[in-house]
């Protein structure tokens, strides 16, 4: 049985961007990337593709791996610097114009490249191929939502075992435990449990804090599962939640609803960040929601589109992206909801499948 690779349309779309820079080749760099073009999983490798041909460098500890996993490309295995071999091969010819990925190269590669091909011109492109990566099939779609339903499982579990007296150190060991033990290949960032009045720092790490009767506890957890990140954020009660922790949280729940509901592909990230920050601001939270509304996730747990009011740009069919409106109370909690959606044209599908009523536990 074959199954069509996505490889060669992908390498395809990479080759149309190259006119629009005056181009002849390209360079890719970052490891997620070259997971995305021709399928390496490895931690070095380097993809020299110019109109007619690609080429995928790497060491010998890959060379196995690269044989099982690379698609669409010649592979050339070296020892040594990967860049200082394709510029020494003369991979890249005299006189051509080679776009970079701006933001994954070293200054120390810059410099190698530059005194290896003197005769090459590098234009360093940021999010070269991000809104690329960003339009997803409905098997990576799949992928991404298969990685949440770890997250879902994980979070159906960890909630059973909150209790006055365990430390948010120890919840955050739980997760991390949880989501290893059910497959997922690591936390693709670390666990945010955060208790009490440290809720109302969106960013907490967990500390020795042990849980306290009424405490709001907000917990952001993703995980790895074959490539693809999870992203989620719930925030639960232990106890019984005062009548301003209830506002808040279904103030935030709105939000979280309202955008979700007017979530598309063809809309800005801006529109969509203004809809969830119109409902707060209604609410009387505008102070409080200090951050921006979601940002894509996939290969990475953060990468391109950003639901932002400082970018403009429209989100792509196929984007998944997060929905994670919050609002924080200095010194008293924080409540955040956060869940992954995939956008159509005409609306989006949620990936995540964990309930959102405000759970007092
Ligand atoms: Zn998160
Ligand atoms: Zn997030």
């Amino acid at each position: 049985m074959s199954i069509a690779s996505p490889h060669a349309a992908r390498l395809r779309a990479v080759r149309s961007l190259l006119p629009a820079h005056e181009a002849e080749a390209c360079l890719l760099t970052a490891t997620h990337d070259l997971r995305w073009a021709v399928g390496f999983t490895g931690s070095n490798g380097l993809l020299v593709l110019d109109r007619h041909q690609a080429t995928f460098l790497t060491d010998g500890r890959y060379e196995e791996q690269a044989q099982h996993e690379v698609h669409e490309a010649r592979i050339v295995v070296v020892q040594g610097d990967l860049i200082a071999h394709a510029m020494d091969q003369g991979m890249l010819p005299e006189g051509a114009q080679a776009v970079v990925q701006g933001d994954h190269l070293t200054v120390a590669a810059w410099k190698r490249m530059h005194e290896r091909a003197p005769g090459v011109r590098f234009v360093p492109v940021s999010g070269l191929v991000a809104p690329l990566v960003a339009a997803k099939t409905p098997g990576e779609i799949e992928c991404v939502r298969a990685a949440q339903a770890v997250t879902d499982a994980v979070f159906e579990e960890i909630v059973t075992l909150i209790q006055p007296g365990m430390t948010e150190r120890e919840l955050a060991a739980e997760i991390t435990y949880g989501h290893l033990r059910r497959g997922a290949s690591a936390m693709s960032f670390d666990p945010i449990v955060a208790s009490g009045p440290n809720s109302a720092l969106p960013h907490a790490r967990p500390t020795d804090r042990a849980f306290e009767q009424d405490d709001v506890i907000l917990i952001d957890m993703g995980a790895y599962v074959d490539g693809y990140s999870s992203d989620m954020t719930r925030t639960v009660v232990l106890g019984s939640a005062s009548a301003d922790v209830q506002a808040v949280y279904e103030a935030v729940h709105l939000a979280n609803e309202s955008a979700i509901g007017a979530a598309r592909a063809g809309m800005s990230g801006k529109a969509l960040d203004t809809v969830a920050r119109d409902v707060l601001n209604q609410a009387g939270y505008e102070a409080f929601f200090t951050h921006s509304l979601g940002h894509g996730v996939g290969l990475q747990v953060h990468e391109w589109p950003r639901l932002s009011q400082q970018v403009e740009h429209t989100l792509p069919a196929g984007a998944t992206v997060t929905i994670e409106p919050g609002v924080y109370l200095p010194g008293r909690f924080g409540v955040r909801i956060e869940d992954i959606v995939a956008l159509r044209d005409d609306g989006c599908d949620t990936l995540t499948a964990s309930p959102k009523a405000l759970l007092e536990l």
